[in-house]
């Protein structure tokens, strides 16, 4: 039974550095659905949908815009309740969970966004400690830990320029250390790459890669971009807010 569940979600390549019978899930969908709106005015944006996704796995979401990638990050990341269904994260049901605990778990996510959300007017030190900061991580380690992920990005050497001066791939780099900074369980991106250049892009890919790989953090990432999506070891496609095939 399990084998044979295996072999259909990984008809890819497994996550790096798991073998099969080790991966545990760190999220279960069941018969999610999300309303918007109400009345005459109602967008279902997702449609009973069933997911898995293992620990450690680096998995990308397709499919045209409106197809309800975004809702589904959002509740993945306790950004937005389903309007029905279970939503498990390690086995946990957050489905009817209050604000508050929506509040308090979405710590546990890193988020990376198409248009990088940073401060530009405060240097790259100070945007990566700010999330930091807000947590409670205490000086001494929250200066040690920026400027070491600062430097797993490759940016010690701008770790105290203004965000403005920085190139978009580098906004992008200052972004993923943020995103980092409080150890999270699932890292959760929005279109990170599609205001980049190739070169930029090719870059963004090859540190998300390297941090899956060496940390396993699960990294789930929505694009248009059959090339980014190719990176990973899902694919998963989805059409007016169902999940219509997986590669
Ligand atoms: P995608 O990320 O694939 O473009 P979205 O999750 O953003 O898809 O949107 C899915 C559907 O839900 C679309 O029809 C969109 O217009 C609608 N939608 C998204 N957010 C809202 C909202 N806050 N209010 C009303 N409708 C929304």
């Amino acid at each position: 039974m399990t084998r044979i569940l295996v072999k259909k979600q990984y008809n890819r390549f497994p996550p790096h550095g798991f073998a099969v019978n080790q991966m545990a899930s760190l999220i279960e969908m069941l018969a999610i659905s999300k309303v918007y709106g109400q009345g005459n005015g109602v967008t279902k944006a997702l449609d009973n949908l069933d997911l898995t996704v293992e620990e450690g796995g680096f998995i990308a979401l397709m499919g045209p815009s409106g197809s309800g990638k975004t809702t589904l990050i959002h509740i993945m990341g306790f950004v937005l309740k389903p309007t029905s269904g279970k939503y498990l994260f390690k086995g946990k049901d957050y489905g009817e969970a209050s604000e508050k605990t929506l509040l308090e778990n979405r710590r546990r996510i890193g988020f990376i966004f198409q248009s990088f959300h940073l401060l530009p007017m405060l240097n790259v030190r100070k945007n990566v400690e700010l999330t930091a900061m807000i947590s409670g991580m205490r000086k001494p380690e929250r200066e040690e830990r920026v400027m070491r992920l600062i430097e797993q990005v490759g940016l010690r050497e701008k770790a105290d320029s203004k965000v403005y001066n920085l190139s978009r791939g580098q906004m992008q780099r200052v972004a993923i250390a943020r995103a980092l900074v409080n150890n999270p369980e699932l890292i959760l991106a929005d279109e990170p790459t599609a205001n980049l250049d190739s070169e930029n892009r090719e870059n963004i890919m090859s540190i998300l890669e390297r941090l899956n790989r060496e940390t396993g953090v699960t990294i789930i990432l929505a694009t248009h971009d059959e090339h980014v999506a190719n990176k990973c070891n899902r694919i998963l496609y989805l059409e007016n807010g169902r999940l219509i095939r997986e590669a």
